[in-house]
C-alpha cells in the first residue's frame, strides 16, 4: 500500500487471526490467511500438530480471510465451507482482486478459485462436537458469520468482533454501524467465554466480555465523533486520541476517508 497515513504510518493490512480447533485426531481451520507465505507458515503448524484437517471454514468473504483456503485444502485434503452469503461475497472479492488485493500485494496471493460449499443447517462436527455457523449479517462487510463451539464456550468471530485493532469502517456507511451493532448482539447472545477476533493484537487475551464491549464502544465513539468533526482528518485524529493503543491506524484512515467522501 503506497500512500502514507496522516500520522506518518505506512498503509498495511491489519494483523489476521487464523484459528485451529482440534480434537484427538481431527482439526478444523477457521479463516485461512491471504498470502502464499502465510499459508506455508500455517500449513507447517498444522503439519507439526499431526492432526487430520477435515474442514476449512471462512467467516466472511474478505480475501484476507480466505484467499489461501484452496491451497491449504489441497495440501491437507480438507473441504472448504462457508455460508451461501459468504460464498457470494467470495465471488465478489475474486472479481476485484486484480484492482484491489493484488494491487497491494502483487504476486503474493495464490490462485483462489471459490471452492467453498455450504453445509446442511450451517452445522458440522469435530469428533462428535457441534460446530455451529451463526449468520450475523452485515458487520464490517456484508453476509458475515461466526463459528460457535458450544463445548469450548468459544466463538471464532471473524470481523464481527475486533480485539485491540482499529475497526474497518470502509463499508460502514448507510446504516452499516447499526447492522454491526446487531451482529455484535448475536455473538453476545451466544454467551461465549472466549472470542477469537479476526483482527487482534496478539498481546491481548481472548476474553469475550471485554472484546464485545470494546467492539461496541468503538462503534459508539465513531457515531459520537462523526457528529463533532466535519473532516476525515479531524475525525481520524479524534479517534486516535480516544484509542491510542489500537493497532493499525491506517485501517482507521481508510474508513475515515470513506465515511467523509
Ligand atoms: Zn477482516
Amino acid at each position: 500500500m503506497p500512500e502514507l497515513v496522516p500520522n506518518g504510518d505506512r498503509r498495511m493490512f491489519s494483523p489476521l487471526s487464523t484459528t485451529l480447533i482440534y480434537g484427538e485426531r481431527d482439526a478444523v481451520l477457521v479463516d485461512p490467511p491471504m498470502t502464499t507465505t502465510q499459508a506455508e507458515a500455517v500449513g507447517e503448524r498444522i503439519e507439526a500438530g499431526g492432526k487430520n484437517l477435515t474442514h476449512i471454514f471462512a467467516t466472511h468473504g474478505h480475501g484476507d480471510h480466505w484467499f489461501t483456503a484452496g491451497v491449504l485444502a489441497e495440501r491437507f485434503g480438507a473441504q472448504v465451507i462457508a455460508t451461501a452469503g459468504t460464498i457470494q461475497q467470495m465471488h465478489h472479492n475474486v472479481s476485484i482482486r486484480a484492482a484491489f488485493w493484488d494491487a497491494f500485494l502483487p504476486g503474493q496471493i495464490p490462485d483462489a478459485p471459490v471452492t467453498a460449499v455450504t453445509v446442511p443447517d450451517n452445522r458440522f462436527t469435530l469428533e462428535g462436537h457441534d460446530l455451529v455457523i451463526v449468520e450475523a449479517g452485515h458487520s464490517d462487510t456484508d453476509d458475515t458469520s461466526v463459528l460457535h463451539v458450544p463445548d469450548l464456550e468459544l466463538v471464532v468471530a471473524g470481523d464481527v468482533i475486533y480485539n485491540g485493532v482499529h475497526q474497518f469502517l470502509v463499508e460502514a456507511g448507510h446504516g452499516g454501524l447499526e447492522a454491526w451493532r446487531a451482529a455484535i448482539g448475536i455473538v453476545e447472545d451466544l454467551k461465549p467465554r472466549w472470542i477469537v477476533a479476526g483482527h487482534k493484537n496478539k498481546e491481548l487475551d481472548d476474553d469475550a466480555i471485554r472484546a464485545v464491549s470494546e467492539t461496541r464502544q468503538y462503534l459508539d465513539t465513531v457515531d459520537e465523533l462523526l457528529l463533532q468533526h466535519d473532516s476525515a482528518l479531524g475525525f481520524f485524529n479524534a479517534m486516535l486520541e480516544r484509542f491510542p493503543k489500537r493497532l493499525n491506524p491506517g485501517a482507521l484512515w481508510g474508513g475515515a476517508v470513506a465515511l467523509y467522501s
